[in-house]
């Protein structure tokens, strides 16, 4: 069976090296010229996390990112409302990592250099569409230049992202983006450690949040600090103000009026966001869930799949688990067709659930309920919203994403690691930044 991957983003590449590791011939077909470390910040979930350990990943993992230790929610005037332990602290078997997203796309990228092949994965080649024949489907792709190439295989997996061309190919009526009136502004700066350099602190509430955490080591006792700050400007009826772009600049001018709205003991948020060597601006949009992801020989993966608002934690970590629902399908059933079949039941109503609890604020609705509650602050915030009521929320998150404790534990990996070639694949990321 071959494999065609569209898209060497986090999903695209998670699946390549899950099926490597179950013998399955796979190519991957990337838009970009090359695979730059691109992006900001992102968390990266233990249920996730057990995937790329099991693929041997884990000690580079370790090198370049941060192992979550606590994450605490406080209102906007910093005032604690939640603080629970998070990965190992937590009891998980492995961590929760905070990681610069290019560097988990180089941790990856190397990995899938150093175990497909450099030619597994082709840059300058944009899907641009499919046709499905008796025993194959054909993909086309432009490049550069404007020359045009088809590529047959087996099965086609759109992992292109929150713009796909598979999905628009498959679904060329759709609406576009749901917009929920949120824009987002996120950076990272060098910036000096706060609390044990382990703590993500989300603040705020239903109109404006901030979220902090640091991704990865620095010299001199700094960190790398991801940083968010978002803004409610309306209801999401209109459209947003500027196309989802991942790379899209934003401006002092227009971010620093929300970052005043806030206070925290621990950092000096107005140095923080000023000494960002760029940061970005992103509306919070999401898709509807679709009815059906598999088209014959063609599915989806990753935010080609199910884009979702990124509150929770759960973008990148819902990828790699698609990635391996998918790879042990295709392994198992008995033709391309039905593994397709089998993935999607699986994932599709999953991650549809999160798609709509996210809109609902996802583990963040305990800091926008007390915010509802009680805009200009508290004494005792147990009454304000019990511990249980809290704890209802955020932990009611964690057993509908799949990523409560006693989900992750008991769910053991059933591949064998690679540490030799995870050690291989440090050094060139290393000398490649
Ligand atoms: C440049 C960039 C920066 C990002 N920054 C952040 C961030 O800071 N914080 C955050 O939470 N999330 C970020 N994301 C999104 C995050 O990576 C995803 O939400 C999550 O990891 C799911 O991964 P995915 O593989 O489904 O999609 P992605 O990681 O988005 O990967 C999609 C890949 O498909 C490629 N592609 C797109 N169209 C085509 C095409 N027609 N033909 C071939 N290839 C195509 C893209 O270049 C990309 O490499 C970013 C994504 C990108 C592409």
């Amino acid at each position: 069976m071959r494999v065609l991957i569209i898209g060497a983003g986090i999903g695209g590449l998670s699946l390549a090296l899950m099926l490597k590791a179950r013998g399955v011939t796979c190519q991957i077909y990337e838009a970009a010229p090359r695979i730059r470390e691109l992006g900001v910040g992102i968390n990266v979930l233990p249920h996730a996390i057990a995937e790329l350990s099991e693929l041997g990943l884990l000690a580079r993992l370790d090198e370049v990112a941060i192992r979550t230790r606590e994450l605490i929610y406080t209102n906007r005037f910093g005032q604690e409302i939640w603080r629970e332990p998070r990965g190992v602290e937590a009891g998980y078997e492995v961590p929760q990592f905070s990681i610069h997203r290019g560097h988990l796309q180089g941790v990856l990228r190397d990995a899938a250099w150093q175990r497909l092949g450099r030619s597994a994965v082709t840059c300058d080649h944009t899907f641009r569409s499919f046709v499905q024949e008796e025993g194959a489907v054909k993909a086309r792709f432009r490049r550069a230049g404007g020359a045009r190439t088809t590529i047959a295989a087996d099965i086609l997996v759109g992992c292109d992202g929150i713009h796909s061309a598979v999905r628009r190919q498959l679904y060329p009526h759709e609406k576009g983006f749901k917009w929920n009136g949120v824009l987002m502004w996120r950076g990272a700066t060098a910036a000096k450690t706060f609390l044990d350099g382990r703590t993500m602190i989300v603040g705020g509430g239903f109109n404006n949040k901030l979220v902090l955490y640091p991704i990865a080591r620095g010299r001199g006792g700094k960190q790398l600090i991801n940083w968010v700050v978002t803004y409610r400007m309306g209801d999401g009826s209109s459209p947003p103000p500027r196309r989802e772009d991942w790379n899209r600049r934003g401006t002092l001018r227009e971010l620093l009026p929300h970052v005043a709205r806030f206070s925290t003991p621990h950092v000096d948020l107005v140095k923080l966001v000023r000494g960002a060597p760029q940061f970005y601006e992103y509306p919070m949009a999401d898709r509807d869930p679709l009815p059906r992801w598999t088209h014959g020989r063609v599915t989806l993966l990753g935010d080609a799949a199910h884009p979702m608002y990124p509150v929770g934690s759960n973008g990148a970590s819902q990828a790699i688990l698609d990635a391996r629902c998918l790879a042990d399908a295709l392994v198992s059933a008995e033709h391309g067709r039905a593994a397709l079949s089998a993935y999607e039941a699986e994932r599709l109503p999953k991650t549809a659930e999160i798609v709509r609890n996210n809109r609902q604020g996802g583990p963040e609705g305990v800091i926008d309920e007390v915010e509802r509650r009680a805009p200009d602050g508290f004494s005792d915030i147990d009454e304000v919203l019990s511990h249980a009521q809290r704890e209802a929320i955020v932990k009611g998150y964690a057993q509908l994403a799949g990523f409560a404790k006693e989900q992750v534990n008991r769910s053991k990996p059933a591949r064998k690691r690679h540490p030799s070639s995870a050690r291989a694949g440090a050094a060139r990321t290393l000398r490649s930044r």
